[in-house]
């Protein structure tokens, strides 16, 4: 049901009065959208989505590049689903070329087809977690070939790359849109189904230290559904290789505080190139972000990741007001206000100093 509560204004007179969407008040102002209004699109879009879903003929599910538990469960919990109404369904994300180790545990794995094994011109194409077209790596070939798209997703910094968009950026995770929309569709969650959105909403709430109480009300169902935590999640974010602690120590040992970053409110970074992450697996290179956030001087953590040669993959997190959505953005990347990430290319230093300018602008 639509909630148009937070749009009606009072008159003097005491009527209630409902103001229309997106209309500039005087000449040269145009107020933000309110709460109630972004309810009403939203409400909007999920009835679209939920067309395209029922009406699909055959459907192919993206996550991002590099997938993490909430871009693959995302696209595992739907493809299963959708796959239990008859639907052909295949997952996949535009690299690697294979499913990372720690979320093969994760059901549904059959679904999963490597990137050039995706059927080219799907009826109905989903990007899930996916906040710009750079981030379907090779798939956003896909764009041009499906007949219809849809994009299911909660960054705030989306760039509505495709036709259809069910976007939330309150939503904890892409995998809190997906719940939604199976008990929406009447596809009953079972263990499958419910492992796949736990491991999203865990990872994506850093374990539910940022959690609501309607995340906390989907985990309790999701558990009862037959989710058991502690073994699901070990493999996603309590286990590495020995190799990872000597790694740890390097990058860790040449960490860098600038305490005068961020208009005095710190910025602690350090670099992970080739050689400091050899024969490690990416699971490994993405964890060292969350030690490096929690460094009590800095409110905004970097790492700095090479990708290939001159390329480097930036993740940032931030503490506070402060909105590194915004810098990653200014930057050419994107993310959540206090988790975002950029690519850079060339001298990681520059990476850093430019980081510096967009953080004190
Ligand atoms: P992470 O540091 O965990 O890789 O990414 C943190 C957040 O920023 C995630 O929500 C991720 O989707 C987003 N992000 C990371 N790198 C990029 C990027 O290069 N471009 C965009 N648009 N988003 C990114
Ligand atoms: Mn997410």
């Amino acid at each position: 049901m639509t909630d148009t509560r937070a749009v009606r204004t009072r008159t003097r007179g005491g009527r209630v009065r409902r103001p229309v969407a997106a209309e500039p008040v005087r000449g040269d102002v145009v107020l933000p959208p309110t709460d109630g209004q972004r309810a009403d699109a939203l409400s909007a879009d999920l009835e679209v989505a939920l067309d395209l879903l029922k009406q699909a003929k055959d459907v192919v599910l993206v996550a991002h590049i590099h997938p993490d538990a909430d871009a693959l469960g995302s696209a595992l919990a739907l493809g299963l689903g959708l796959a239990r109404c008859g639907k052909p369904v295949a997952v996949s994300f535009g690299e690697p070329s294979v499913i990372p180790e720690s979320l093969r545990g994760l059901p549904g794995q059959h679904l999963v087809v490597p990137p050039d094994r995706v059927p080219a011109n799907p009826d109905l194409l989903i990007s899930l977690d996916v906040g710009s077209v750079e981030r379907l790596g090779s798939l956003a070939r896909l764009l041009d070939t499906c007949r219809q798209s849809l994009v299911i997703d909660h960054h705030p910094s989306n760039t509505r790359f495709g036709q259809f968009h069910l976007i939330d950026a309150k939503a904890e995770a892409t995998v809190v849109l997906v719940a939604g929309l199976l008990d929406r569709l009447g596809i009953v969650i079972d263990r499958s189904i419910a492992e796949n959105l736990y491991a999203g909403l865990a990872t994506d709430t850093n374990h539910f230290r940022h959690a609501n109480s309607a995340a906390h009300l989907l985990a309790a169902r999701l558990i009862d559904a037959g989710v058991r935590p502690p073994e699901l999640m070990h493999p996603i974010s309590d286990s590495h290789p020995f190799g990872w602690l000597g790694m740890l120590s390097e990058v860790l040992g040449g960490a860098v505080l600038d305490r005068a970053a961020v208009g005095g409110s710190g910025l602690v970074y350090t670099v992970i190139d080739d050689a400091a992450k050899a024969g490690l697996r990416q699971e490994e290179l993405d964890s060292v972000i969350d030690i490096m956030r929690t460094a009590q001087e800095a409110s905004v953590a970097a790492v700095l990741k090479q990708t290939e040669g001159d390329s480097w993959q930036v993740s940032l997190r931030s503490r506070g007001p402060i909105d590194v959505a915004a810098a990653a953005a200014a930057l050419g990347g994107g993310g959540h206000t206090r988790a975002a990430g950029f690519t850079h290319y060339g001298d990681p230093q520059l990476a850093v100093d430019a980081l510096r300018d967009v953080l004190d602008s």
